[in-house]
């Protein structure tokens, strides 16, 4: 049955505080103001600023907010809001009047001392400020707690740093746009004036039935299964992927679109993933600052949308062991505002040279910093995936597909591309069938760094993670790129031959790091060692390549990370990654004692009394099954029991630790071991002990009964 049609024309960007609505709302010189500030930047004056705030907030209170809040984006990786109501003191009769001022808008101070900030500021030394980011607009978000006014804003310390992911990303969109417009000029585009990134993340996500979620300890504290034996069934038949969309699946499916939609993302595709349980969402791609801002409402409003229908939402980046893991494509390209996609190669890219030297310029960047791109990807839970089977390998590599890779070998070769493979007709045999124009470039699933025709599809990135930080890198290493190529060129005395040199030098010089086979393959790991490539398995490895003499320069070059900032970031990691497992831990520690183990001992226990009661009843009877099970079950109950004694001393051990590089160390090295110890004898007994009498959900309840 499907309910009344909704008007996705009139119900988009019901929420959002538009340039339109501005245009309507504003006297006309002031959105002049507003309008410059947000293509070019500067400062509102304090009186612009003040009637801004004024018509934000009778737009809101139109839609029934009470609140204000500074939406910021702290290290934990989520967002961050505290509400303040717009209500000020009544008069002497007792009546009030909402307002919002225009320094309101521009500035929050949020008691800033509990969130992380790797020593940046000492909690003594609380102050933090939040400005207004006016590039990505002010919104609405409407709940139970009634509707909130949300201004995106940066966050920094009282010093100035970055305490946030916004503020280095913006700053690496500048860097990127400086850079990127030296390039096209070289090239005779006098008319652009900026250049952005342009981002299309797409999210994958799990959804498990909301009762079942909340009986199991860790779905709630650590966001994944630590515990489970597979199903009879995973995704080995392939019929979930793309399949048809679970009638329950499918009413989330339409609430979110429309809550999306509110909020002016424009949620495009929407189809089941190759997980059972698992989905995918892809937006239309926007400029990066505010596809970060989307992704996160986009994570928030799945989460939320999923309560009221009854099921939790899983942004784990493993949820279940064994089945797929959950990924974010981060899709990324740079246009000018004269619309120019620096990343479309046209019909002919051997004669589009500004396209081959933008590809250059990335593919030496992607080498240069692979250990960063790689950084940038990785969090505690993607761990899981990167390098496992499924996801990407943890080593960086491009995939840049047989068009472009033939051009690239002729550059390298004879310093010419003379010819271009086309993409040719795909016969479809059938005479009622068009035949299509195949594109020039098949797919790669297996490259974690694909060109996919106009843009670079980042796969390495985790679900649950914000994407800012990746694309504050590829802003950030192909703004170095772009910089050295123009120094030379902007210099160059014949640029027709500086150009073709350089491209063919950083092609030469860089092309280890291009990749077009199965990353998935054995053989791939032991090649990409011969060429040189950085193979960093997990987070902890990666955090030091933030803190490299290569690293710092770029980012105190283009003024995006200080060294202060970059080591602070480093803490932080190691802070997050050692607190994550230890609750990881402390959560199998509870299960395995108060749950499971004590379920398996009621399982011995009925074992032997039925073993006692039927020889008791019949003395030559077989009780061979029952002692054959009692004897399994109490062998693994005694693995089970030493385990949980051993994992409970080593994580004592790690949490006693300083905070740092060495504890993070310790939970990788040797807590994250001893829960694999547990976790191996209690999911046999899984399989054995009667089910009646496990209390938690398997692996098939939560995944096949949604
Ligand atoms: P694919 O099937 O190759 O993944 P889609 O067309 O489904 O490609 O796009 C996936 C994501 O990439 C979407 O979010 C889309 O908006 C985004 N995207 C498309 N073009 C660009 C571009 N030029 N820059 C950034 N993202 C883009
Ligand atoms: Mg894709």
């Amino acid at each position: 049955m499907c309910e009344k049609a909704v008007n996705v024309e009139a119900i988009f960007n019901e929420n959002v505080f538009t340039m339109g609505k501005m245009k309507e709302r504003l006297p006309r010189k002031v959105y002049a103001e507003v309008k410059n500030v947000i293509d070019h930047g500067g400062e509102l004056s304090p009186a612009t600023a003040d009637v801004v705030a004024k018509a934000m907030k009778d737009w809101a209170v139109e839609l029934g907010a009470t609140h204000f809040t500074h939406w910021f984006q702290p290290l934990t990786g989520i967002t961050a809001e505290k509400h303040d109501s717009f209500v000020t003191n009544p008069d002497a009769e007792g009546r009030m009047l909402m307002e919002f001022s225009g320094k309101e808008l521009i500035k929050g101070e949020p008691d800033a001392s509990s969130f992380p900030s790797g020593g940046l500021r000492a909690t003594f030394e609380a102050r933090g400020y939040t400005a207004w980011d006016c590039t990505s607009p002010a919104f609405v978000k409407k709940d139970a707690t009634g509707a909130i006014l949300c201004i995106p804003t940066a966050f920094c310390s009282y010093k100035g740093e970055a305490l946030d992911k916004k503020t280095p990303l913006l700053r690496s969109m500048e860097a990127l746009c400086e850079q990127a417009l030296r390039i096209v000029r070289l090239f005779g585009n006098t008319e652009a004036t900026k250049v952005t990134a342009s981002v299309g993340p797409e999210q994958e996500y799990f959804l498990v039935d909301r009762d079942l979620y909340l009986q199991r300890k860790d779905l709630i504290y650590a966001g994944r299964t630590l515990f489970g034996a597979p199903a009879p069934k995973g995704q080995e038949m392939d019929d979930h992927y793309f399949g048809v969309i679970k009638e329950r699946v499918g009413s989330y499916m339409k609430d979110l679109n429309e809550e999306l939609w509110k909020l002016g993302i424009s949620a495009k595709t929407q189809h089941n993933e190759v997980a059972p349980a698992q989905h995918e969402l892809a937006p239309i791609f926007n400029t990066a600052n505010i596809a970060v801002d989307h992704n996160q409402l986009v994570m928030e409003t799945m989460k939320k949308v999923a309560t009221r229908h009854g099921l939790a939402c899983l942004l784990h980046e493993k949820p279940f062991a064994g089945v797929n893991g959950s990924g974010k494509h981060d899709n990324w390209s740079i246009c000018t505002d004269n619309g120019v996609n620096m990343l479309d190669p046209g019909d002919t890219p051997n004669q589009n040279i500004q396209f081959l030297l933008v590809l250059a310029c990335i593919i030496k960047a992607v080498d240069t910093h692979a250990d960063l791109l790689r950084q940038s990807a990785s969090n505690v839970g993607n761990d899981h995936r990167l390098g496992a089977n499924e996801a990407p390998p943890a080593i960086i590599s491009m995939f840049l597909g047989e068009q472009l890779e033939d051009v690239v070998k002729q550059l390298i070769e004879t310093g010419e591309a003379a010819s271009c493979k086309e993409g040719e007709r795909l016969y479809t045999g059938v005479s009622t069938l068009p035949d299509l124009q195949k594109d020039a470039t098949d797919r790669n699933r297996t490259s974690p760094f694909a060109f996919t025709g106009n843009k670079f599809e980042f796969r390495m990135v985790g679900s649950s993670d914000s994407i800012a930080s990746p694309n504050t890198t590829l802003n950030a290493i192909v703004a170095e790129a772009f910089c050295e190529a123009a120094d030379l060129l902007e210099k160059a005395e014949d640029f027709d031959v500086a150009v073709h040199d350089l491209i063919k030098e950083y092609l030469t010089e860089h092309q280890r790091i291009i990749f077009n086979g199965n990353g998935y393959a054995e053989e791939w790991v032991a090649e990409a060692e011969r060429r040189g490539l950085p193979n960093i398995r997990s987070m902890v490895d990666s955090v030091k390549s933030l803190t490299t003499e290569k690293a710092v320069k770029l980012y105190e070059k283009f003024h995006i990370f200080t060294k202060a900032e970059l080591e602070s970031r480093a803490e932080v990691l190691y802070e997050t990654y050692a607190k994550a497992i230890n609750i990881e831990a402390l959560t199998m520690v509870d299960m395995a004692g108060k749950q499971l183990i004590p379920s398996v001992i009621a399982y011995t226990t009925e074992l032997a009394s039925s073993i006692g009661a039927v020889r008791d009843a019949c003395p030559e009877a077989d009780v061979s099954a029952q002692t054959e099970l009692l004897v399994e079950t109490s062998s693994l109950l005694a693995e089970s029991k030493k385990a949980l004694n051993a994992l409970k001393a080593i994580t004592a051990e790690a949490a006693a630790m300083e905070e740092g590089e060495g504890q993070a160390r310790a939970y990788h090295d040797r807590v994250m071991p001893a829960m694999s110890a547990l976790r191996a004898p209690l999911d046999k007994l899984e399989m054995i002990v009667d089910k009646e009498l496990w209390p938690i959900p398997s692996y098939g309840d939560l995944t096949f009964e949604v």
